[in-house]
């Protein structure tokens, strides 16, 4: 764009130049002035004139005064019968100095070429330009060459201590470190020298922060390319990318290459997915050539990152390529507590704030999306005016970034607010009478993001493994929603119809997937799940029709089993369903601690599912 810029701004002052150029030569800078024959004629009577130089048809007429003149004749008459046919006397004529030259060479050409010439010049500068524009986009489509490999700038250089958790995987790479650093001791032993380590896990869990801060601790030039740039308009560009990109690294070795987001070429080769790309493969294939191609002693370090391990190719995972494989999971309660304590470093925070606290609330939280929190706590607070950020900023905070933003604006009548009310009124109790449910943290009946209210019960610890009691404890809660509304109103809302579906979800999984239903240790259909994500991508029926309907009978059994647990408890606490109901429609939302004092005086008996 500033080249852009800059050409228009060329091509303004060659213009202006030519302008110029074109009123020298064409306006004489101070022209005489010009007469009409007829003056001309009886300025000769009156014997004023001293000579008339004719060149072509253009008059030069000096007076006798020593002024001059121009004029202008008929280009098929003479000048003497001109001037004779407007009444000149042959005597006032012969006093006249009357000379014809032929116009000068040198003007006649000016005159005729140098406007052509420069309009040749203006428009030759513009092809120039116009083609320098050209090449330049040319030579990037071909500029592969040049792998756009960045050599990281340790302007804010990244250490171990700025990544919390992942544990393990900073084991390993300081591994790597040590031996970038040292690499005799490895040598002396016989040891081979790691060549590639890959760092899988999920989006957000640090894979980037942490090759950065392999480059920052082991002090050796640092190579950072994203395999996505390995693919771009031509065929074979990914390939000479890759090439260049070794070649880079090699030189400058001992040092390490990134290589980010692999799988966007790493893909499994022939694999149906995304359909066959000839280029990817070419560039996969280089990668693998280029990694065999290290010697023994070739200090250079790959590392690449990627979220989805699973579909890379095995050739890429091989012992001599990428043989050590890092995991990133998701960090656990005592990470998120520490990964919120570097972010809130430069915050400032209340004394009051309890990170713990904050850690708690958020399982699931990858370590980008605790970043994201602690800026939106800090947003939250600087929206009020305040000058530090405290508890309830983080809370609200985090609740904002699981449910979306709160829509106080909705307007929801009285009738809806008093539905909404019992609804989550009747999850809040099934989940506190349930023994193996997990404490509720906060109900809340003001709508957020597409959720009319909403109960949030967390566990107090990670969890790794679930029971079937607790899936069974969920299931329940899922359900109270509905049972409540069944039980106050004697009638149903939409608003339950996705605690159905999550419901009925779960009620299939515990059937077809878990061994969890009295068709016992069993798993129905194939399914290919998104590694780390959890999404199924395709199924299989791999069942008869007989199967298929007693899994619906499973299924249905779980579901019904659950509805009837909830109704039970919502009946035999009804009072206690009106209590939280009641204070709900008056304060929009219950906390914690709020939740279990006004249960205290129900008395609520514990229910196993
Ligand atoms: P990805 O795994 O997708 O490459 P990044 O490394 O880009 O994730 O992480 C994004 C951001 O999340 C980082 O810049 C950092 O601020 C934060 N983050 C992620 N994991 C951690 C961690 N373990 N410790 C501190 N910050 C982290
Ligand atoms: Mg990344
Ligand atoms: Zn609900």
């Amino acid at each position: 764009m500033t080249s852009f810029t800059k050409n228009i701004i060329w091509a303004t002052i060659t213009l202006v130049i030519v302008a110029l150029l074109f009123s020298i030569f064409t306006v004489p800078a101070k022209s005489p002035k010009t007469i009409s024959l007829n003056e001309l004629a009886s300025d000769i009577n009156s014997s004023t004139v001293q000579s008339i130089k004719v060149s072509g048809n253009q008059l030069n007429i000096t007076m006798k005064d020593g002024s001059s003149v121009t004029s202008q004749k008929e280009a098929e008459t003479g000048i003497t019968e001109t001037l004779k046919s407007l009444g000149v006397t042959d005597q006032a004529l012969q006093a006249v100095d009357l000379q014809i030259v032929s116009p000068s060479s040198w003007e006649f050409w000016a005159n005729l070429l140098i406007p052509t010439i420069l309009t040749l010049i203006f428009i030759g500068f513009l092809f120039w330009l116009m083609f320098r524009q050209a090449k330049t986009g040319v030579n990037q489509a071909f500029s592969f060459g040049r792998s756009n490999l960045r050599l990281s700038t340790f302007k804010d250089r990244v250490l171990f201590k700025d990544v919390a958790g992942l544990k393990e995987a900073k084991e390993e790479l300081i591994e790597v470190v040590d031996f970038l650093k040292n690499p005799k001791k490895f040598l002396d032993i016989g040891a081979r020298i790691p060549r590639g380590v890959l760092l899988a896990g999920m989006p957000g869990t640090g894979k980037t922060l942490l090759a950065r801060a392999v480059a920052g601790e082991s002090n050796v030039p640092f190579f950072y390319i994203s395999a996505s740039e390995f693919v771009e308009m031509f065929v074979g560009v990914g390939a000479s990318r890759t090439r260049d990109a070794f070649l880079t690294a090699k030189r400058a070795a001992p040092s390490i290459l990134f290589i980010d987001e692999i799988d966007a070429v790493g893909r499994q080769r022939g694999a149906g997915l995304g359909g066959g790309n000839d280029e990817r493969e070419q560039t996969l294939n280089q990668i693998l050539v280029e990694m065999d191609g290290f010697d023994r002693d070739t200090r250079v370090i790959v590392l690449a990152a990627t979220n989805r391990p699973d579909i890379l190719d095995p050739a890429l995972l091989r012992p001599g390529r990428f043989d050590r494989r890092v995991i990133l999971d998701l960090p656990d309660m005592n990470d998120r507590e520490a990964i919120l304590k570097i972010h809130a470093e430069g915050k400032t925070l209340d004394k009051n704030v309890d990170l713990r606290r904050v850690a708690v609330r958020t399982p699931g939280f990858s370590g980008a999306d605790l970043a994201n929190l602690m800026n939106e706590a800090a947003i939250i607070a600087a929206r009020r005016n305040k000058k530090s950020i405290g508890q309830e900023e983080f809370l609200e905070a985090a609740e904002k970034v699981i449910l979306g933003p709160e829509r106080r604006s909705r307007v929801i009548s009285q009738k809806e607010k008093e539905i909404t009310a019992f609804h989550e009124g009747g999850h809040a109790l099934v989940a506190a009478a349930m023994k193996d449910a997990d404490p509720v943290q906060k109900i809340s009946i003001v709508s957020r993001g597409f959720a009319g209210g909403y109960t949030m019960k967390l566990p107090t610890e990670d969890q790794h493994l679930k029971t079937r009691s607790q899936f069974l404890a969920d299931l329940a809660m899922m359900m109270g929603g509905y049972a409540a509304e069944q039980l106050v109103f004697g009638d149903i809302s939409t608003g339950a119809s996705n605690d159905l579906k999550e419901a009925s979800d779960l009620a299939r999984r515990l059937v077809t997937k878990y061994g969890m239903s009295d068709l016992g240790p069993m798993t129905f259909g194939k399914s290919e799940e998104l590694m780390f994500l959890g999404r199924e991508i395709s199924s299989e029926r791999n069942y008869s029709e007989k199967v298929a309907s007693e899994i619906d009978e499973q299924t249905h059994g779980f579901l019904m089993g659950a509805y009837e647990t909830a109704q039970k408890i919502l009946k035999t606490n009804k009072a206690a369903l009106k209590k939280i109901a009641d204070t709900l429609i008056a304060k929009e939302t219950i906390e914690h601690e709020e939740f279990y004092d006004l249960l205290k005086p129900f008395k609520i008996k514990p229910v196993t599912g």
